[in-house]
């Protein structure tokens, strides 16, 4: 089945999203190329592996309808029947244009998919992943909204071996980017995660948690109470409306453990949590459980470490 994988530029690098696509593509034997869109000069997107064709875009202005534009031709002069995209900003507003071009319904939030003839079976999270349901798409364009790290990243040499397509547009013009300063390791990438919840008593408390987590050159994360509390902005949010992570190691400190909050962190290697409550749901998918109290438990762990 011919297929096209969307991807981004992120950090000078093709999308961990994409690279997560295509390890399936590749354990299907799919016929795929890549799509990439950015801004960037000479992205390392390419490999040997796969044809990549970089959509390079003004940083100034919002092209993505023109993107949209391109990707339909590309479809159509390549006789492409999938189309897979990571559920990012990017991934879905491209999606929803290129499904109204196809007359063609999207399907979203898919975790695995499989071929069948000419068609395409997905399974689907649903209810915060308490749920899933599959579904079966016949038609003859077929797109589908891929959640993240439903597979393993792909480990590729990229390099700069692609093709460039300049898109020029009167697309409306970008006056201000504001880009949030992200130090330390990022949620999305690291290897140990450690997420604070209202347990965690005070916003200042979270100075306990930055602690263990520069001992342990972890990433932080939070649960939507805090990040509605203001304790944390909304990009360090891990769940069901904030990120999915996927560490070795996730650590839940005061975290109760709903089924918004664990839909973003359950697949973890190994998970530690500490609450107070030994009730406390988190402990149901916990390897390793300690009931106690995090202000006094937390600084005693970063000291001994
Ligand atoms: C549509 C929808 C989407 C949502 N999306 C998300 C999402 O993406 N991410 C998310 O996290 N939530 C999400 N939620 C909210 C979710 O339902 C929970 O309300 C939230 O996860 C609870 O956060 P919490 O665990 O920090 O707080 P609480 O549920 O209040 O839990 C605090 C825990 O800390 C423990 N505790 C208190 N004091 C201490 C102490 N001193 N020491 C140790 N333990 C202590 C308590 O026993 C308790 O278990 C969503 C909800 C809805 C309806």
């Amino acid at each position: 089945m011919k297929t096209l994988i969307i991807g981004e530029v992120v950090d000078n690098k093709l999308s961990s999203g994409a690279l997560e696509i295509v390890t399936k593509a590749n354990d299907l034997g799919l016929d795929y190329e890549i799509v990439t869109v950015g801004s960037e000069e000479s992205p390392n997107i390419g490999s040997e592996s796969f044809k990549n064709t970089y959509i390079k875009c003004s940083e100034n202005k919002l092209s993505l309808g023109s993107v949209a534009d391109k990707l339909k031709n590309i479809i159509e002069e390549n006789t492409i029947s999938l189309v897979l995209a990571p559920s990012t900003y990017v991934g879905r507003d491209l999606i929803a244009f290129l499904s109204v071009d196809f007359k063609s319904s999207q399907v979203s939030n898919v975790i695995n998919f499989e071929i069948e003839g000419e068609s395409v079976i997905t399974s689907n999270s649903i209810n915060g992943g308490e749920s899933e349901y599959n579904s079966k798409i016949s038609s003859p364009n077929k797109f589908l909204l891929i959640r993240p790290k439903s597979f393993e990243e792909a480990a590729l040499d990229l390099n700069t071996n692609f093709e460039t397509v300049e898109i020029t547009s009167e697309d409306p013009e970008v006056f201000d980017i504001f880009i949030e300063e992200k130090t330390g390791p990022q949620l999305e990438d690291s290897k140990i995660v450690i997420s604070a919840g209202r347990g965690m008593v005070d916003s200042e408390n979270l100075s306990l948690v930055q602690d263990l987590a520069s001992k342990l050159n972890a990433a932080i994360g939070g649960t939507r109470a805090i990040v509605d509390a203001g304790w944390m902005p909304y990009s360090q949010q891990v769940g069901q409306t904030g990120k999915t992570v996927k560490p070795d190691v996730y650590i839940a400190l005061g975290i109760s453990g709903a089924t918004q909050h664990q839909v973003g962190m359950k697949d973890s290697k190994y998970i530690i949590a500490v609450n107070k409550d030994e009730e406390a749901p988190i402990f149901q998918i916990a390897d390793l459980g300690l009931v106690a109290d995090t202000l006094s438990i937390v600084p005693k762990i970063t000291e001994n470490l």
